[in-house]
């Protein structure tokens, strides 16, 4: 690694002050179980000068329900979230996400905010000494859409970008309603993901996540991933599916796109109906419909899609 200045701040007023005043290659730091393998892996084009730590920034751990929600502070690591007893029988789909990403050790160091917010593991995107300039670093290509395209999107490709949001929490967060409070403002978290160069989110250079606040929720929840190996590894495909008990549905898969995916035609099939077999079938084929292919190098995606109908079974399935 190269030399790099680590700031430790004590309020986010402090934090966010760093940032503004270092607006080029100055990131975040939450558990680092991320940032400092793209640091160490010389992924971005141009070398981070310094690191803003969260850790020494009081309140940022707090899991408390308030207010008519469950409020969750950024700097949670995933094993609190896992292990947590509200969140296990109130909501299943969040502790159940969190339980299977990583590894023990890098759920107590990995936090819920760094979870939501880590960079893309597209192969090309993650090559060292940057290697793939990319469409995510500042360059003109893709080089998933002509190469190997095995865990690429299935939808949308938004500006020819077909790398994928690998993030485990995101399709429970976001079937759970959760809203992301930063110092600056508060929005829903379907609002936090898009195209950026290079990171994963829409949020500005000095915004920083402070809490996520989720409405209390009555009813039934399920989170589900494939990946290839059961224990450290990323989603191929994963999903959530929540159901209120007012029959509010929502269903959400990931790693099919470069923000997670809604799947609101699913949702209009399961809304109002008795869950079977066939029904959450028939709710996985619905999804299936806008999904699109990327035919690389003698490689295709073409599985995924018949994985996120399995997995929009499974969760649909697990919330009867
Ligand atoms: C071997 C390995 C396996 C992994 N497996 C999985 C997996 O199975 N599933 C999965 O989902 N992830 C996985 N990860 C990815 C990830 O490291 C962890 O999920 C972890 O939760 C990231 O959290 P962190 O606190 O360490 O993030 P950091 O590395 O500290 O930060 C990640 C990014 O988020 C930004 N950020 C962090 N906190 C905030 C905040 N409060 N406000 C604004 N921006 C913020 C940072 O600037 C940085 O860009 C894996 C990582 C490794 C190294």
């Amino acid at each position: 690694m190269k030399n790099f200045k680590q700031y430790y701040p004590t309020t986010v007023d402090e934090a966010a002050k760093i940032l503004k005043e270092n607006p080029n290659d100055t990131y975040i730091c939450a558990g680092g179980t991320d940032i400092i393998g793209v640091m160490k892996d010389f992924i971005l084009p141009t070398y981070p000068t310094a690191l803003v730590s969260l850790d020494r920034i009081p309140g940022l751990k707090e899991i408390k329900e308030e207010g008519g929600f469950l409020t969750i502070g950024a700097m949670v690591p995933l094993e609190d979230i896992a292990t947590n007893d509200l969140i296990k029988s109130k909501y299943a789909c969040l502790a159940e996400a969190a339980a299977r990403t990583a590894s023990p050790h890098l759920r107590e160091s990995g936090t819920i905010g760094g979870n939501l917010c880590q960079m893309t593991r597209c192969w090309y995107f993650r090559h060292n000494n940057d290697q793939f300039h990319c469409l995510r670093k500042g360059g003109d290509t893709c080089y998933a859409l002509t190469g190997d395209a095995r865990f690429h999107s299935i939808f949308g490709l938004t500006k020819m970008c077909a790398a994928v949001n690998p993030s485990d929490t995101a399709p429970a967060m976001v079937v759970l309603d959760a809203k992301v409070v930063t110092n600056k403002r508060e929005f829903g978290i379907e609002e936090l993901w898009g195209f950026a160069v290079p990171g994963s989110t829409k949020l500005e250079h000095d915004e920083i996540i402070t809490c996520f606040k989720i409405p209390a929720f009555s009813g039934k929840s399920c989170f589900y991933k494939a990946a290839i190996r059961k224990t450290i590894d990323f989603p191929i495909v994963n999903g959530a599916c929540a159901i209120t008990a007012s029959g509010d549905v929502k269903i959400c898969v990931n790693a099919v796109a470069l923000s997670p995916h809604r799947c609101k035609e699913a949702e209009a099939v399961v809304k109002g109906q008795t869950i079977t077999e066939s029904l959450a079938e028939k709710a996985g084929d619905e999804a299936a419909k806008k999904a699109t292919v990327i035919e690389g190098t003698g490689t295709t995606n073409e599985y995924k899609i018949q994985m996120m109908k399995g997995i929009i079974k499974k969760v649909v399935l697990g919330c009867k």
